[in-house]
């Protein structure tokens, strides 16, 4: 009774647009509107906005991809980048970069194109984005989900949030997807999607660590090694060979290598046993790599193993590889290590070996995969295909991407361009 008679609370004014959710592709969507005059109203279930950008890039955020050529920056968009030109064009990557740096955050370009703001601190990104949001009078109420959308003959009619009923012209829904949901990123969107007539490809954990079972790589949670190479086998047959970083957990392997590779991951997983080798020389064959032992271990004949590891593997990972020494103890002189227990040596660097469980879920993914397909918006406005007053922005798209400030862009582009273009 309580419930119907709150359902009923109408707010007395009408807005030009209502933002459901205060992510990054949300307040810049709201900021963008309100900068053109609309009346705007961001409704956020968080007390404060922006609570996954915050954690962006490892509290960095890894802004954008500064590769200024839109088409090889939308290769890296899959099968949705001929959707993509039209609203790239409008807002891409130049005009991220003018959007903050016109606006006091000046970014700086590190490897693979990666654009942080110079003071690598994400919560400056939130910061700049509420003073946009702040400069074009956007209200914001903050603390508040919205728990239902109502809608009638292909529109959206009102959002009812903390029992009170909000209504606008147009509706822009930016509420996330699944991953990390203690920030807020809950999936609601989703359901709403699906009861307003869209398609939505149920969504799985996308770029995300893997699990392994491995004693070695647990011992070296928290470490990292780069230029390595690992090779992904299912039921033994070789399916994927990548260069990079790889970075050890708690529970497995992370770093850019893993978490692009996860997808595949995903689908070998469903197909049989999936195992790993990784090869700390890729750039060594064997009797290189043989001679360059033989060459440290004459210079060391009276150490120990144990104390010459961080020698002859890669700095931090002896914790790692005294789990894979078999019957060679550490404790072993190297004077006295035999030639075939060197050559095990050079073997076990050359392909030390991972056994991949699962993929981690939700709460450890950068991005899950799925939402709602491209056909059914039109891209040049954001606009739903299906409800003429619904723009939809950021992870609600079913979009697969890399890591790599992939996904920022696109929630700066779909928003931008969402709030550029709401109808009269
Ligand atoms: C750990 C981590 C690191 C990442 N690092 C990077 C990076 O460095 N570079 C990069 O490009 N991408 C990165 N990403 C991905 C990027 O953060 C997302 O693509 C982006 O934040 C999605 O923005 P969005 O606007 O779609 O939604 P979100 O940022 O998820 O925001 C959605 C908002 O909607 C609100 N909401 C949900 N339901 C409701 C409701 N019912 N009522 C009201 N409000 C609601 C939520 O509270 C939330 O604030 C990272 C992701 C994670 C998890």
């Amino acid at each position: 009774m309580i419930l119907i008679m709150k359902s009923r609370v109408h707010t007395n004014t009408k807005y030009d647009v209502i933002v459901i959710g205060g992510g990054a592709s949300g307040m810049i969507a709201a900021g963008r509107a309100g900068a053109l005059g609309k009346k705007v109203l961001l409704i956020e279930k968080n007390k404060t906005l922006g609570q996954k950008l915050k954690i962006t890039g490892g509290g960095r955020c890894n802004i954008t991809n500064a590769t200024y050529d839109t088409r090889a920056l939308l290769a890296n968009y899959g099968g949705a980048a001929p959707y993509l030109f039209s609203p790239f064009s409008q807002f891409g990557v130049k005009e991220t970069f003018e959007f903050f740096e016109s606006r006091k955050l000046p970014l700086v370009v590190e490897e693979r194109n990666r654009a942080f703001p110079k003071s690598m601190k994400a919560l400056d990104v939130v910061h700049t984005l509420l003073d946009y949001m702040k400069s074009s009078k956007v209200s914001v109420k903050s603390g508040t989900a919205v728990e239902k959308i109502s809608h009638e003959k292909g529109r959206i009619s009102g959002v009812r949030a903390g029992g009170v009923v909000y209504e606008a012209e147009n509706y822009i829904l930016a509420t996330g997807g699944l991953s990390h949901p203690e920030t807020g990123s809950t999936g609601d969107g989703f359901g709403w999607l699906s009861d307003l007539g869209h398609t939505v490809k149920k969504p799985s954990p996308s770029i995300v660590p893997v699990q392994v079972s491995d004693a070695w790589v647990h011992a070296l949670a928290g470490r990292a090694v780069d230029g390595v190479q690992i090779t992904f086998f299912l039921d033994g047959k070789k399916m994927l060979a990548k260069k990079g970083r790889i970075l050890f957990t708690h529970f497995g392997l992370s770093g850019p290598l893993v978490l692009n590779t996860a997808k595949d991951i995903s689908g070998w997983l469903a197909g049989g046993k999936v195992s790993a080798f990784i090869d700390l020389y890729p750039t060594m064959d064997i009797g290189t790599l043989d001679a360059h032992l033989t060459k440290i271990f004459d210079q060391n004949k009276n150490k120990l193993l144990k104390n010459i590891l961080k020698d002859i593997a890669p700095l931090g990972m002896a914790p790692g590889l005294v789990h894979l020494l078999g019957n060679l103890s550490p404790e072993t002189k190297v004077h006295s290590i035999r030639k075939d227990e060197r050559r095990f040596l050079v073997d076990l660097f050359k392909a030390l070996p991972v056994s991949i469980t699962n993929l981690m879920g939700y709460d450890r993914a950068v991005v899950a995969d799925g939402g709602v397909h491209l056909d059914e918006i039109d891209t040049k406005t954001m606009r739903s295909k299906i409800i003429s007053n619904l723009y939809i922005t950021g992870d609600l798209l079913d979009i697969n991407r890399p890591s790599g400030g992939y996904s920022l862009q696109l929630c700066w582009t779909t928003g931008f361009v969402a709030g550029s273009n709401i109808q009269n």
